[in-house]
């Protein structure tokens, strides 16, 4: 007997439904891992692999520790400047003013000297004086920043001032990575470089991928909500992975360029958008303009959904979202 006809239907069942296979890397001072999905077990390594080196050599340029970064040639060159840089950080650096525009200059890669104060404090865990802060803040103005496209050129209009890519880094090197996953041929993957994440595609079939948002306040396992998302990034900045407790105070790093201090009002801003820089950026900045300030922000960018969290006067939490979600009250931007 021919058992062909038998067969066939078993081989077409497994081949189309090939498992996930993922990946995990140290990157980025965070845990990255890729998942895919819907490919054979060979084609995923290869295309996982290839958008774990990329991410490597992007990170190289953008390292504000590394002295022998690009980034770190334009902070010892560009005052008095021009120095001339590569497309890709002059894009970046594009993004990055882009992103303090529609955030009123709460997001500011300028912000360098300040955050560097407060991180040198981290360990002691006291808080600077605010002199020093002072001092710093008025080396902080994105805008004596200038970019020169004609001739890929960057100078900074005062001594001293410098640009770190934190913020937006990370949605960077995720860019980088789902672009490298679509060129290796991937239609549906996860990308969740330490929580932030970019979903491609859907999971399965048309199952979307499901992301669970972590309760700030609670410890790492216990989600505030879950939401469903195809080729959409998901990117939060909140106040309780890098902070210290100062008589009563919670000091942390992400900085209000008006203040100098740690910005107050939210415990975590969420970002559902489709441009991972984007996604990252208006997380840090919209974190900084608060729960009144950071929606209307946010909305000005197409497509962009958030989720914002706030401390109330009895310690709890208080959710409110642009998404009809579960238990979690609506709010209009
Ligand atoms: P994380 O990288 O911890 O996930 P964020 O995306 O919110 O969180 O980025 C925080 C980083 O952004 C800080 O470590 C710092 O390097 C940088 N940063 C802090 N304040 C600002 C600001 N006002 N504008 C731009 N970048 C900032
Ligand atoms: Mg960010």
């Amino acid at each position: 007997m021919n058992k062909w006809p038998y067969l066939l239907p078993l081989l077409l069942f497994f081949s189309g439904c090939a498992g996930i296979t993922s990946g995990t890397r140290n990157l980025l001072n965070t845990s990255c891992e890729i998942k895919v999905s819907g490919v054979s077990r060979g084609k995923a390594l290869r295309a996982i692999d290839a958008a774990f080196r990329e991410v490597e050599r992007a990170s190289a340029i953008f390292n504000f520790y590394d002295s022998k970064s690009e980034l770190s040639r334009v902070n010892r060159l560009a005052y008095p400047g021009p120095v001339r840089v590569s497309a890709e950080l002059f894009s970046v650096l594009e993004d990055a003013v882009k992103i303090s525009e529609i955030t009123d200059g709460a997001f500011d890669v300028s912000i360098a000297p300040v955050v560097s104060l407060w991180k040198s404090r981290f360990s002691e865990g006291l808080p600077p004086q605010t002199s020093e802060i002072r001092q710093l803040l008025s080396l902080v103005d994105y805008r004596n920043m200038v970019l020169n496209r004609n001739d890929m050129t960057v100078s900074f209009t005062k001594k001293g001032m410098r640009v770190d890519l934190g913020g937006i880094a990370k949605g960077y090197a995720v860019k980088l990575a789902a672009g490298r996953l679509r060129e290796y041929g991937i239609r549906n993957a996860l990308i969740n470089f330490g929580g932030d994440i970019q979903a491609i595609g859907s999971r399965r079939n048309d199952t979307p991928w499901k992301v669970g948002i972590r309760h700030p306040r609670s410890n790492r396992e216990t989600l505030l909500t879950t939401i469903e998302v195809s080729d959409r990034c998901v990117f939060t900045s909140g106040d309780y992975e890098r902070f210290f407790i100062f008589n009563g105070i919670r000091y942390h790093h992400i900085i209000d360029p008006k203040t100098g201090y740690p910005a107050r009002g939210c415990v975590s801003f969420t970002i559902i958008t489709d441009d991972p820089v984007y996604a990252d950026g208006l997380a840090t900045g919209c974190f900084i303009l608060g729960p009144v300030n950071g929606p209307a922000s946010a909305k000005r960018v197409p497509h962009t959904d958030f989720i914002v969290v706030e401390e109330t006067d009895k310690g709890g939490v208080r959710v409110s979202s642009s998404m009809n979600l579960p238990g979690i009250s609506k709010k209009s931007p």
